[in-house]
Order: C-alpha cells, then structure tokens, then sequence
C-alpha cells in the first residue's frame, strides 16, 4: 500500500543493486534533475537531441543557445535556429509545452511514476512538488498519454498469447442483476487485455464484453495464428477462429486453472498489478479517465525487465517524442 516515497527518501534514494556503476547515468541525474531547473532542462535536452539539438519547425541543426543579460541561459531556456529564425524550447511540440509547469516537477513526476509498481497519485505529487492539485493532475494525465503511445512496443503480440477480460470495480454482483445488466455494466467498466507470454501486454476499455467489442481488440494487437489461450467465455470463439488462432480454453467454472501449458495465470497478474495500483494508490478511478491508468499500468508492465532509471528514460523518451497535435490530449 505504500507506494509513497517522501522526497527526502526519495533524493536518498539508492541505486537498486543489480545495477552496475556504470549502467545508467540517469539514476544520477535524476535527483539532480528534480530539484534545479537548470539541471532539468539540460537532462531533458540530452533525453530529446542526445547533444545533437535540431529545430523542432523545421528540423535543422543550426542552432543557437539564447543568453539573459547576465551571460546565463535566457529565462524561458529558449534557442534559436538560424535558418527559420524561430525560436524553440525542449518544451516545443512535447507533452511540457501548453504549461508552466517547472521541468524539473515533470522531471520528479516522470521518476516518481517509473520507479513505483503502482504508480503515483496526482495528490502524491502534489504533496511532494507543492504544485496545485490541478497542476498535478495536468501533469500526470500527459504523462499517461506519453506512456499510452510506446515507440519501443512491437505493433502486435504473437507466440503464445492470453487473453482476458475484468471489471474494475469489482465483478457484478448477483444483486446487481436486479437493476437489470445494463445498469451494472455502465458503473463497472470492462477491460480486455491481452499478454504475451515472456512478452508485452495491451489493455482496453470496452464498453461491453462480447464478439462483437473482443474481435477488433484481438485483431489489433494479436498476430494472426499464434496460440491463444483464454477462459471458457464463448465471445472468445469467434474472433480466435477468425484470427485463425489456436484457440485453448481453461474452463474456470470447472475450476480448472492450468491444463498442461494452457493458462490464463499471467493475463491474470496484470489485472491483479492494475487493481493494486488503482485501488491502493488512486483508491478510485472514473470510467472516463480509465484508459489513461491502463496505459500506465501497461507502461510499467511492458518495461518490468529494466531498472527504474531506464524505465524512466523510456518514459521520458516517449513523451518527447510525441508530439501535440491538439491541444487537450484525451
Ligand atoms: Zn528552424
């Protein structure tokens, strides 16, 4: 339950021990990052450019840093390219631009959301950053949406594949019947998800659980013939025949869990990752931000193998490399 890191444990925070002297500067930096704003905007430039800044209009590599009068960085951490002869930022066409938010805040929001299995809240950020609630909401809801779209991730799963679906907010009850299946299904949103084994997940809401929502989701992110292994749920037969799957079921009602290597056991840990951290760190979720915790969620998951300072660079990797194309990401 104790996801919450105090920023003192936090700035003290070691290296965890598998990871060599040299591994990733990143865990260095990181402290450094979140409490100056000088430090987090040259960790955040080496994170997009890599020492090599090019102009975010139009990509050219004559660049200028621009000074104060003071002989300092100018105050908004602007450059400038001789060729257009606009200006940019590391904020330019991210997930930082449109707020003020100081970088090094986004900087300790990134390592605080990487470096935890459940996640932070945004009243845990911010408790630890002094921002307004707002502002802290703002900015976990970006960097959510940086998390959702993972340029690392393979466009589908394939070898052996589980699939499985979830109600968060607890499985219908047999009162709820009583106010008629549609009422119980509107308060309690469905999930599907789908794991390859050894491999990576993905996760959706749907509005209900049936051939007709679980085809699209299998044919997006399933390669077609790879072995599929769900419960006994009949919506599942349909699309894992079209998908021309080979479809194994274990048939829970039975209380068949495992046959052989026929399972659902690890579609089954995400979801139990996905209620710890939803119900233990943001204690209630609403149906329309759902898809943001699941993106995290998937996040965390997808990068469980690296240590919490690579998981942090792919975070922040991915949000610098998602460029705003509206304004109000949802
Ligand atoms: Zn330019």
């Amino acid at each position: 339950m104790h996801s919450f890191i105090k920023y003192n444990d936090f700035m003290e925070r070691k290296t965890p021990g598998k990871v060599g002297e040299n591994k990733s500067d990143i865990v260095r930096e990181v402290p450094l990052a979140c409490a100056d704003e000088d430090a987090a905007v040259a960790f955040l430039e080496k994170r997009r450019w890599d020492d090599a800044p090019s102009c975010p209009h139009c990509d050219n590599a004559n660049v200028y840093q621009m000074t104060s009068r003071d002989g300092g960085r100018e105050k908004h951490y602007r450059w400038r390219c001789r060729e257009c002869k606009r200006q940019f930022s590391v904020r330019t066409g991210t997930v930082f631009e449109d707020s003020r938010i100081p970088l090094r805040h986004w900087c300790f929001a990134f390592w605080a959301s990487c470096s935890s299995k459940k996640g932070v809240s945004a009243k845990q950020i911010q408790r630890q950053t002094g921002l307004s609630y707002k502002s802290a909401l703002f900015l976990m809801h970006r960097i959510r949406w940086a998390m959702a779209d993972d340029p690392t991730q393979p466009p589908k799963l394939s070898g052996t594949v589980e699939a499985d679906e979830t109600y968060i907010g607890g499985k219908p009850r047999a009162s709820d019947r009583g106010d008629g299946r549609k009422n119980w299904r509107q308060r309690k949103p469905a999930v599907a998800s789908v794991v390859e084994r050894g491999g990576s997940v993905r996760a959706e809401v749907l509005p209900t659980v049936n051939s007709k929502t679980l085809g699209p989701f299998l044919t997006k992110h399933v390669e077609p013939g790879s072995n599929l292994m769900t419960d006994e749920l009949p919506a599942y037969n349909g699309p894992a025949f079209m998908l021309r799957t080979n479809h194994q079921t274990v048939v829970h009602h039975l209380g068949e869990y495992v046959r052989g290597d026929v399972t659902t056991n690890t579609v089954e840990g995400f979801f139990s990752l996905l209620k710890r951290k939803i119900y233990g760190t943001h204690h209630a979720v609403s149906p329309t931000h759902l898809h943001r915790y699941l993106a995290e969620a998937s996040f965390i998951y997808n990068h469980r193998h690296v240590d919490d300072g690579e998981r942090t660079e792919n975070a922040i990797k991915a949000a610098v490399g998602r460029r705003l194309t509206y304004r109000q990401p949802a």
